[in-house]
């Protein structure tokens, strides 16, 4: 087939409005054969333009199609500002002259959570200025819209929503009752019925590149292991390991105390243990490639210990003594159709209420009722959010001692901005921070620059009908090896207006999620690496990547990429999950001297909040730890 009829039989070659992204960079996707195709057709000038696109310049950002999440011109200055372009503060365009009682750098759950404690604390009059790089508040909790059909489709972007792998604290969960959210309510947000009519489940793909050919087989978990392994296009041997590990286990170390078997788990992979002690065939691997652990760890990457207690496979022989490794709240979940994207409105429905149809909004209410961007960061407003300004500067004016007040210096629409701030709260990501602020003690600095975050990839696709899932018996599917490891119905919710799906010829939100990485290196390597392929692998090489696993894994139940995908955005977050530590990757260490404790310390009137701080990327981490740095903040200003 010719390079151009591999494009139109995707669907790449349909005319949208607009498109962004051209340039054809040559990243190499797992398995995307056909990518090559594209970047050698958009290199030679004749990139043709597909259906699903961006949509870019709508003045309603959750409608932006396309390339979102970390998108380029929100991140492009992260580069220049980690290599020292802002050493000295630079030469500012616009002193705005404009004061605040507290400046904050970050307009996600931490940012808005700290200006909600500090009004708390000291009353709405407090002049607030909220500075984010994005053209949409949250941070990670993102929202995207599609319109088709005259009816509007909601999906997450980034955080899908409040959950308890760690239980929320006092403070957290005080936060989300001011906000009105009941969390018992979750049954009533979540729309499974229409799966469970259908009797969906769980699915495998098997891709041509990595296990010969394609085939989703139904049922992991659900039907007998050797039944699921059978129809799997797996070698004898292979088969016959993976049937093994997911039965019962012989004890793979019995020569060991069970201490030894510990100690031995929490420095070893659970590739290495399946490897090494289970001794599987190295094909099996493939199998788990898109599996792992806590924090998006993966097979390679995940310590042994941390997989047996999660309960992962391979270890049901080794009769580990019992322990309760995390304490859970179970019950402690809840789900927005746009994930935590409606607490981030909640939020800043309570800071600015002039921005929302109407003040104190619900949880019941939220969903349906946009804000109006123009007005959040209005003149003569004690409470604003200044969107699209990502901070390239901050320091105190003159001695660190004596210092009353801080310099905040930001781009706007290319020019250099200043405000000046008695107080500051950095609720941005912790590895640019000491660029952000180069008088930082050294010791404090490299602290901030241990962890890097993990990379990650929301896509949602809206797709015209779901009758292809139907036909296959599935509601989400795991893809081992491929780019998207993930693909879920994502049925939405009925809540406040909104309709959530109901049957399978409806058009459906499908939820796709990756983790780029690269096995085999250590586990900040592999983020490193995945940060970087997010950062330059184009649009267009993701869409194409898109329709081509769409298209192989969904055809046999009668999928057609080209009419059936009619909306895509692809929520890249290279600055995604705060780094968590582990017993492979970090050293073991008191609490206390953890990088991120000796990171977030207060530095005059500046101080530290985000969920990098907390060492754990999750929304409680995140109000927490904006929690702390107010509190700092008051005390050192004797506000308590
Ligand atoms: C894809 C994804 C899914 C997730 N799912 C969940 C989930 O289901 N549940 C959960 O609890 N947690 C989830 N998380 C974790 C999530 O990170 C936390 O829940 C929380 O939202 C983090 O909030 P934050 O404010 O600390 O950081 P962020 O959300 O990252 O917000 C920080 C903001 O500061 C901005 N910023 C950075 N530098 C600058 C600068 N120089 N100038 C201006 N602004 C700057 C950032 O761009 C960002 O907008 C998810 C994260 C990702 C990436």
């Amino acid at each position: 087939m010719t390079d151009r009829a591999v494009l139109d039989e995707l669907g790449m070659t349909r005319r949208i409005p607009r498109r962004d992204f051209l340039n054809g960079l040559a990243v190499t996707l797992t398995g995307a054969v056909a990518a090559r195709n594209v970047t050698a057709a958009a290199r030679s000038g004749d990139a043709p333009q597909s259906q699903s696109g961006t949509a870019a310049q709508t003045p309603y950002p959750p409608a932006r199609t396309g390339l979102r999440g970390n998108y380029d011109s929100a991140v492009r200055e992260f580069d220049a500002i980690q290599k020292g372009t802002y050493r000295q503060f630079p030469a500012i365009d616009n002193d705005t002259r404009e004061d605040y009682d507290l400046v904050i750098v970050g307009g996600g759950i931490s940012g808005l959570a700290a200006a909600h404690f500090w009004r708390r604390a000291l009353g709405p009059a407090q002049k607030i200025l909220v500075l984010d790089n994005h053209d949409d508040f949250g941070g990670h909790a993102k929202r995207n819209e599609f319109s088709y059909g005259g009816r509007s489709f909601i999906g997450y972007g980034g955080t899908m929503g409040i959950a308890t792998p760690y239980p929320y604290s006092y403070t957290a969960k005080r936060l989300v009752e001011e906000l009105g959210i009941q969390v018992e309510r979750n049954g009533e947000f979540l729309n499974r019925g229409a799966f469970q009519k259908l009797n969906l489940g769980p699915g495998m793909f098997f891709d041509r590149e990595h296990f010969g050919e394609d085939r989703v087989v139904a049922g992991n978990g659900r039907i007998p292991w050797p039944e699921f392994f059978a129809k799997a296009p797996l070698s004898e041997a292979v088969r016959k390991d993976l049937i093994r590990l997911h039965g019962q286990n012989p004890d793979y170390l019995a020569e060991m105390s069970a201490d030894a078997k510990m100690a031995l788990l929490a420095k070893i992979s659970w590739q290495d243990f399946l490897l090494k002690h289970a001794k599987v065939h190295p094909d099996a691997i493939l199998f788990f490639r898109g599996q792992g652990g806590r924090n998006n760890k993966r097979i390679d990457t995940t310590p042994a210990l941390e997989a047996a207690l999660r309960g992962s496979v391979g270890f049901n022989g080794l009769h580990l003594p019992e322990r309760g490794e995390t304490f859970r709240e179970s019950s402690y979940t809840f789900h927005f159709p746009d994930g935590n994207a409606s607490l981030a409105r909640l939020l800043v429905n309570r800071l600015i209420p002039s921005a929302f149809p109407a003040a104190n909004l619900t949880m019941d209410t939220i969903v349906q009722a946009p804000p109006d961007y123009t007005k959040l960061d209005a003149a003569g407003s004690s409470m604003r959010v200044r969107l699209s300004s990502p901070v390239v500067r901050v320091q105190h004016d003159g001695d660190l001692h004596h210092a009353r007040s801080v310099r905040v210096a930001y781009l706007r629409d290319g020019k250099t901005h200043a405000v000046r701030a008695a107080n500051v709260i950095l609720a941005c990501n912790n590895a640019l921070i000491p660029a952000l602020m180069p008088e930082l003690p050294d010791s404090q600095k490299q602290a901030l620059a241990y962890a890097v975050k993990v990379p990650m990839m929301y896509t949602n696709v809206l797709v015209r009908r779901w009758t292809s899932f139907a036909r296959l018996g599935v509601a989400n599917v795991n893809s081992p090896c491929m780019l998207h490891t993930g693909t879920s119905l994502d049925p939405g919710s009925t809540v406040g207006g909104y309709q959530g799906v109901t049957v399978p010829e409806e058009p459906i939100v499908v939820h796709m999620t990756s983790n780029p990485n690269k096995p085999g290196l250590s586990r900040k390597e592999q983020n490193r690496l995945g940060a970087q392929q997010l950062l330059t692998t184009t649009f267009e090489q993701f869409e194409l990547e898109i329709r081509r696993h769409l298209g192989a894994m969904l055809g046999p139940g009668g999928f057609d990429p080209a009419s059936d995908i009619v909306g895509l955005t692809v929520n890249r977050w290279p600055y995604g999950y705060a780094y968590t530590y582990d017993s492979l990757a970090d050293p073991d260490v008191p609490p206390e001297q953890r990088p991120h404790v000796i990171g977030r310390q207060r530095f005059g009137q500046v101080t530290i909040a985000n969920a990098d701080a907390g060492a754990a990327a999750f929304t409680n981490q995140a109000i927490d730890e904006a929690h702390r740095a107010v509190e700092e903040l008051l005390i050192k200003n004797g506000l308590t």
